[in-house]
């Protein structure tokens, strides 16, 4: 049976990576507004491929405000529980398309690998979908609703508005979240811990107006040097987070080797790591602060002027187990007590996304162990983001009940999501594809524990 499932799986990927590819050639980037057309015939391809796989219902939904999504139900058999396969349909926009070595929206195979915007993030994740249920020659063994979001890559603005419009059309045993990475090429993984996202803009004013620097400096203080000042006491002296309040969850147990994480940050010699505890610890279950950018008057515009106002962005982001806005509370209270020389702080809140840790406990995930060490040949490694998912939380919110599995449809570190050059290793999308319909068989035979 098991080796059957594969077979079935190897027959049905030529045609499946044909129509990633057919999915890969049409630019759906939702954070383009002239791109809206686009995102609908994305949406119209995919739904017309669940239809042809089988799917006795398919639907275009959107809520006012969205883009659209495609919903794909195949009603569960008597007895046995239904299984909700996520993915999304729409892409990042491609940068600087002469940056990429083969045009973005041209799918092309090098060493084994797909390139193109969205071949791993996420057209990869609705393709296995795709495969699975082809697999299953159309009747998967449990009911089975397909649901491709049109505007993941916007912060998912109206996920909360759908989840509550169509929750029945939704409801499920098991999420199966086919958007994040795996930990290495070969190696499956699970992730269960996500970090959160608290963004803000904080501006220093020291002076009326600019003043001359040698009539007044040395007296009166300056807003770029006071918000140097006070940037500055967002970390220690080895780079740990210096904010008061912030949550730590425990450490996880895979930890990231040193010399791989240098490589992949591309840290120059000699520069040292933040913070402390294990690199893993760090990326996943500690809060990390960063100054992404700061206004102030451009070198090539200096005069001896004292500058009377800056501002800079800073994101913090949150381990498992906090709440986003105590933490707004606790960075906005750091920044007014920390700022030197009586200068004027505000403190504006940008994103937010909360932080989700999973409890990987119970059959569903039972079922998901075996099911990718079946496809992989290796152990499944729980892991962790150190990035932000929101519609993670936004699932968890809506069915508190299901089981939450945020897997890999074969991306893995190198697929470079969200930059020049994406790809997808043609080896994992195969064993992603193989995990998932192990997966359904063995939700299908662990039926007794989800009910
Ligand atoms: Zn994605």
């Amino acid at each position: 049976m098991r080796e059957e499932l594969r077979e079935a799986v190897r027959r049905v990927l030529p045609g499946v990576r044909a129509d990633l590819e057919e999915l890969i050639r049409i630019p759906s980037v939702s954070a383009d507004p002239g791109a809206a057309g686009e995102v609908r015939r994305s949406a119209e391809l995919v739904a017309k491929l669940f239809r042809e796989a089988g799917a006795p219902r398919v639907e275009l939904l959107q809520v006012e405000g969205g883009q659209p999504a495609v919903l794909a139900r195949w009603p569960a058999p008597p007895g046995r529980p239904t299984v909700l396969l996520y993915a999304h349909h729409d892409v990042q926009p491609p940068g600087e398309p002469a940056s990429w070595t083969t045009p973005p929206f041209e799918p092309a195979e090098r060493e084994g690998r797909l390139y193109g915007r969205g071949a791993a993030d996420d057209k990869a994740g609705v393709a296995a979908h795709l495969a699975v249920l082809r697999a299953y020659g159309g009747q998967p063994p449990v009911g089975v609703t397909v649901f491709a979001e049109g505007e993941e890559e916007i912060g998912s603005p109206t996920l909360g508005a759908f989840l509550e419009r169509y929750r029945d059309a939704l409801a499920a045993d098991v999420i199966v979240l086919a958007d994040s990475a795996n930990p290495e090429r070969g190696t499956p993984g699970l992730t269960i811990s996500l970090r959160g996202l608290a963004s803000c803009v904080v501006e220093v004013r020291a002076l009326k107006h600019g003043v001359h620097s040698g009539a007044f400096g040395g007296a009166a203080p300056d807003a770029l040097t006071a918000l140097c000042r006070l940037l500055a006491t967002l970390h220690g002296e080895q780079g740990d987070v210096a904010i008061e309040g912030l949550a730590t969850a425990p450490p996880p147990p895979y930890d990231y080797p040193e010399e791989r994480f240098r490589a992949e940050a591309g840290m120059l010699d000699g520069v040292k790591l933040l913070g402390s505890g294990s690199i893993a610890a760090r990326l996943w279950a500690k809060p990390a602060v960063s100054v992404l950018a700061i206004d102030t008057t451009r070198v090539a515009d200096a005069s001896n002027t004292l500058i009377p106002m800056a501002r800079a962005k800073v994101s913090v982001r949150l381990a498992p187990g906090d709440e986003p806005a105590r933490a707004w509370d606790a960075r906005a209270s750091h920044l007014r007590d920390h700022a030197p020389w009586g200068v004027q702080v505000t403190v504006q809140n940008r994103e937010i996304g909360r932080p989700y840790a999973i409890d990987a406990q119970g059959p569903a995930f039972d079922a998901a162990r075996a099911a990718f060490r079946q496809a992989y040949g290796r152990e499944l490694i729980e892991w962790g983001v150190g990035g932000t998912i929101p519609f993670v939380a936004s699932f968890a919110d809506a069915f508190p009940k299901a089981a939450i599995l945020v897997t890999s449809a074969g991306a893995d570190k190198d697929c470079r999501a969200h930059s020049t050059d994406e790809s997808l290793p043609l080896d994992d999308f195969e064993h992603a594809c193989v995990a998932e319909a192990h997966l359904l068989a063995e939700c299908a035979s662990a039926l007794g524990g989800f009910h």
